[in-house]
């Protein structure tokens, strides 16, 4: 049978150590005589999961106590109107656009008021951060908002600007865990979970304990970061079984040396396809070097009537999902932590071979 690689943007692949461990325990977890997905989210066994997946998160991010760590529903397009509803109060907030998601973010917080772009890279076409030092930032905003990696764009943040006392915000979705961060440096850090986390359905906010009392009071309770974080994000039904998958998927990184460790890994692997497509003239990437994402790594055939031939012999070969996002064009590659390595290198392989074939 072909070896499967599956290169999706989101829901993405999953460690297989985890999907094993998952199916081993899927129909009695620990003795229990219950599923995971059985289980009231309010028993001692759910309980004791989602404490033991919240510690685990705390370790591998090393996030301090003064931080809330909260596991809720809506994915991060819920968050991009939480988070206005939680920080903005009558006041204004900035925001940077650096691609699609960012985009997204501002159109969706625009509804709750008075929403500043301070930079952006539209202009562009999304294939750079503009420089810290020309982002037009307000002193009194209620906070910064950054999408620390674009998913659909494959740019990254190679640092982060200084923002003095305001807040920085961060939708980390699409890289979160791939990397050490200082978690100090922000106020708010959120992500879905359908990429280095778990199954989708979850998303988790990290927020600083100050930052919890400035909810506007059209704040719904299921979206408001205080009622959540007094109520261990149990005000509604939390999303138990993506929960519990994504507190395997820690011990996994755990277990391989933490961020630190994958970090080494994802180096080496967006090395590996960044240093293929820069030697030959055959496949190109347009993002600034610097900004290069080790996650999604769009990129295109210099002669795009080859795109269907290219995705018709990657399939063949087992090579899923490489289909540029359609705002893009062209390819993209996903390559999340639980891409192995080998997976980088049949990719590459084939490209090398369809290069030479064309
Ligand atoms: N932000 C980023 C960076 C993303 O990659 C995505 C999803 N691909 C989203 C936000 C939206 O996430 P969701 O669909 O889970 O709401």
């Amino acid at each position: 049978m072909t070896k499967i690689y599956n290169f999706s943007a989101g829901p993405a692949v999953l460690p297989r150590a985890v999907l094993e461990r998952a199916q081993s325990e899927m129909i009695d977890w620990h003795g229990s005589g219950m599923s995971v997905m059985e289980m009231s989210h309010r028993g001692k066994e759910f309980t004791g999961i989602l404490n033991k997946t919240e510690t685990d998160l705390r370790t591998l991010l090393n996030i301090p106590q003064n931080y809330k760590v909260l596991f809720l529903q809506g994915g991060a397009i819920a968050e991009n109107a939480a988070i206005p509803m939680n920080l903005l109060g009558s006041g204004e907030a900035d925001y940077v656009v650096t691609g699609a998601w960012s985009k997204r973010s501002v159109e969706d917080a625009s509804a709750y008021g008075k929403i500043n772009v301070v930079a952006s890279s539209a202009a562009e076409n999304f294939t750079h951060v503009p420089a810290f030092d020309c982002w037009n930032l307000n002193p009194n905003a209620a906070y910064l908002h950054i999408c620390t990696n674009e998913t659909i764009n494959g740019v990254e943040f190679d640092g982060l600007p200084d923002a003095g006392n305001v807040p920085i915000v961060a939708d980390m979705s699409s890289h979160i865990l791939s990397r050490p961060i200082d978690v100090n440096q922000y106020g708010v850090i959120y992500g879905g979970a359908q990429k280095n986390i778990g199954p989708a359905g979850l998303c988790i906010v990290i927020v600083r304990e100050d930052l919890l009392d400035r909810a506007l009071p059209i704040t719904p309770a299921v979206f408001n970061w205080k009622t959540q974080s007094e109520n261990q994000s149990m005000i509604n039904t939390p999303p138990t079984y993506s929960i519990y998958i994504a507190g395997l998927v820690f011990e996994w990184l755990l277990s391989l040396g933490g961020v630190e460790a994958i970090e080494k890994i994802n180096i080496k692997k967006a090395g590996l396809l960044y240093d293929y497509i820069d030697s030959t003239d055959f496949y190109f990437n347009k993002v600034a070097v610097k900004n290069r994402s080790r996650m999604n790594i769009p990129f295109f055939l210099k002669d795009e009537s080859l795109n269907d031939a290219f995705l018709k012999g990657a399939e063949a070969q087992g090579l899923l999902q490489l289909k540029g996002h359609r705002m893009v064009g062209g390819m993209r590659a996903s390559i999340y932590n639980a891409m192995p390595i080998e997976g980088v290198e049949a990719l590459i392989h084939y490209m090398q071979q369809f290069e030479k074939a064309h």
